[in-house]
């Protein structure tokens, strides 16, 4: 370790990682004002600005300033980083807030450090090992976090950055115990700082694009999300029907299968919207579409296709239980109530078009063009019904 000390210009150190923490808030905060749902982002950018804070900080002896002022201050604000740091982790893998509550032994490490600083002074076999200690808690706790929780999709990233943290968490042991090993009796400066300052560059080199990473991976995701769903009323759009509906009855062909479709319409809904408005009619869609999929299994797909129409479609079935699954959405919509103000209660019904692969059609566009038939029968007939397709005239 002395070696190193002799090898390296502490103040170039901190220099380095003054600038790389300048940058990466900047590249943050830069991030998060263009997009504001970014998880977490806020507090990253807010933990780096800790960071540049902190060691901007540590340059202030230049200035004449005692280091009995800048030296707790900045060490503070580097451990609020650190703390920060964590709770933009928890932020980003969407956990609870009461897995906050690692942060409390950190920030008692922290208080003590302060105590410690008000009764002895500057000293570095206190400061040293209670400082890193607390930095290492939060450290090793956001590196937990993001090997558990992250989604599936963030595994490579999270991961990476997870081991970076327990990286970074080793070093702040390893401070630890040689402070309390060594005991090293000038504790007016630290022979550790300059390997904690080594390390930390290598490791904002990597923890921050590794961020960058899983941020960009989680944007891309929701764009995905963003095209495949129908942004009113949350289920899937048109084009995922169209592709699960292909596939589907690519498999049930393949394995000789039923796969029944459910095309739906909202009965007399543009009264709904004349009579109560656009809000009102909205709403009546979200909850409809909520009907549907709490009715169904797990491997049906409901999708909104137009303004108020939805389509099931239900793979691997048969023709009673394609029926009886039709009945129920029509049934759970026929019950739904909608509050309106004054106490009234607004209801409404459905139609349902259902037709069968092979019975029905030879494939999917063809299956589709049935359902619409059984639903145009089905409202002919009177509404509130499910009906299935009539035989094609010749
Ligand atoms: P029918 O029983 O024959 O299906 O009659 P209908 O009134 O339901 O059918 P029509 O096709 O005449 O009206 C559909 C209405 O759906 C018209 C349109 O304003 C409304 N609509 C379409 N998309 C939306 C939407 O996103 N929100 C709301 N509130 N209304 C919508
Ligand atoms: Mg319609
Ligand atoms: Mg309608």
């Amino acid at each position: 370790m002395f070696v190193i000390i002799k090898l390296v210009d502490i103040d170039t150190l901190i220099f380095i990682n003054f600038v790389l923490s300048a940058v990466s808030s900047f590249v943050m905060f830069a991030i998060y004002f263009g997009n504001r749902n970014a998880p977490g982002l806020w507090c990253w950018a807010c933990s780096n600005a800790g960071f540049t804070a902190g060691f901007i900080l540590l340059f202030s002896f230049h200035l004449g300033i005692p280091p009995e002022i800048y030296v707790p201050v900045a060490n503070i604000l580097i451990d609020m980083g650190v703390i920060i740091a964590f709770v933009a982790v928890v932020q980003f893998v969407e956990q609870p807030r009461r897995t906050l509550w690692i942060i409390v032994p950190s920030l008692c490490l922290v208080v003590v450090e302060i105590g410690a600083f008000f009764m002895v002074g500057v000293d570095m076999s206190k400061m040293v090992p209670l400082g890193a200690s607390a930095r290492a808690i939060v450290t090793v706790a956001a590196g937990w976090q993001l090997l558990r929780h992250a989604k599936p999709y963030l595994r490579p990233a999270s991961t990476l950055s997870a081991l970076f943290h327990f990286a970074w968490a080793v070093m702040l042991i390893s401070r630890v115990a040689w402070w309390v090993v060594s005991q090293f009796n000038e504790v007016d400066w630290d022979p550790t700082t300059a390997y904690a300052l080594i390390v930390r560059i290598v490791l904002t080199f990597a923890v921050t694009p590794s961020y960058l990473w899983m941020l960009t991976r989680e944007l891309d995701q929701e764009l995905l999300q963003q095209a495949r769903q129908d942004p009113l009323t949350g289920v899937a759009n048109r084009r995922v029907m169209w592709d699960v509906g292909q596939q589907t009855v690519g498999v049930a062909q393949r394995d000789n299968c039923i796969t029944g479709l459910l095309m739906l319409d909202v009965d007399h809904f543009k009264s709904v919207n004349d009579r109560f408005g656009h809000g009102v009619g909205d709403e009546v869609l979200t909850g409809i579409a909520g009907v549907l999929v709490a009715n169904v299994r797990e491997v049906d797909t409901v999708a909104r296709v137009g303004g108020e129409e939805f389509m099931v479609l239900l793979p691997r079935t048969n023709l009673d239980e394609a029926f009886c699954v039709a009945d129920r959405l029509r049934a759970a919509v026929e019950d739904l109530e909608f509050s309106l103000d004054e106490g009234r209660i607004l209801r409404c019904t459905i139609s349902v078009g259902l037709s069968f692969f092979r019975q029905d059609a030879r494939d999917w566009e063809g299956l589709v063009g049935s359902a619409d038939r059984a639903l145009y029968c089905a409202k002919r007939l009177g509404r509130n019904r499910v009906e299935t397709p009539p035989p094609l005239e010749a």
